[in-house]
């Protein structure tokens, strides 16, 4: 069945991957960027893009009109769009905290309330969020990116319950370390030190992490709400 989806943060990484498997599946798909335009191939295809800075509510309200007049109600959400601002806590300014919570956590109490009003009254929905292994392995520097997502599976756990029983399931997936330019700003080293420790011994393609989010999204995933799919090649198992 075709669904309307919207994937935030769709013009690269892990956003773009999930555009593309959306459209491929035959879904109406929409696409929010910031400061990467979305790609022509996507847009050429028929993915519409939306210029919307998620820290600002007034501009998802205004994201959500544009693709409910094109489109018709989202009925996949994918609330995708992160950023960090890594520093020891001690170092850490008010805004650095603040940007990151804004952007990370509080964008997905914006996005969610917008999306349930029609899914709930269509009777059907898939809210996903993209989380990190940090919410809940730790990561030093990154008390305040760990603390928003770590927010997001508070956030999905409660909303599970108060939509399950309209068949509406909110998910969470828990990338580890994913080949994109958030992972490899850190540099080579960096980036060798965190592979070292994955089981798998590689990073996460954008591709690995869209195909976990395509079925937490498909109607086969209809049953599974509340959960935390860790995509980390064995990173966090245990935790
Ligand atoms: P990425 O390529 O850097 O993508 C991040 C996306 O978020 C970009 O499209 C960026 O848009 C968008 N974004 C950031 N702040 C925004 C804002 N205020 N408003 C609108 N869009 C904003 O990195 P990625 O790895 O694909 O990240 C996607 C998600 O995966 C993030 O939530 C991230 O926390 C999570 N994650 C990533 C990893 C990893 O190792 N890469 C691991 C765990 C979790 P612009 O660039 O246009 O500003």
């Amino acid at each position: 069945m075709q669904r309307t989806v919207l994937v935030t943060g769709g013009a690269k990484g892990i956003g773009n991957a999930c555009a593309n498997l959306f459209l491929q599946a035959g879904h109406r798909v929409a696409v929010t960027y910031r400061n990467h335009d979305v790609p022509s191939e996507l847009v050429d295809k028929g993915v519409m893009a939306i210029k919307c800075d998620v820290s600002q509510s007034e501009q998802i309200s205004e994201a959500f009109s544009r693709v409910e007049q094109a489109f018709g109600p989202v009925e996949i959400l994918v609330a995708n769009a992160g950023m960090t601002k890594d520093t020891l806590m001690l170092r850490m300014s008010e805004s650095a905290w603040d940007d990151v919570i804004q952007t990370n956590l509080t964008s997905a109490y914006h996005l969610s309330k917008l999306a349930l009003a029609k899914m709930v009254k269509g009777h059907w929905g898939r809210i996903i969020y993209i989380s990190s292994v940090v919410a809940q392995m730790g990561m030093p520097g990154q008390s305040n990116y760990g603390a928003s997502k770590a927010g997001l599976i508070g956030l999905a756990r409660s909303l599970a319950r108060e939509v399950a029983s309209r068949s509406v399931t909110v998910n969470v997936i828990a990338p580890g370390a994913v080949d994109t330019d958030m992972l490899n700003i850190l540099g080579e080293e960096r980036v060798k030190l965190m592979v070292d420790q994955i089981p798998m011994q590689r990073a996460a393609t954008p591709d690995d992490v869209a195909a976990a989010v395509g079925f937490l999204a498909s109607e086969e995933a209809g049953y599974i709400t509340g959960v935390v799919l860790p995509v980390d090649g064995g990173l966090a198992m245990g935790f």
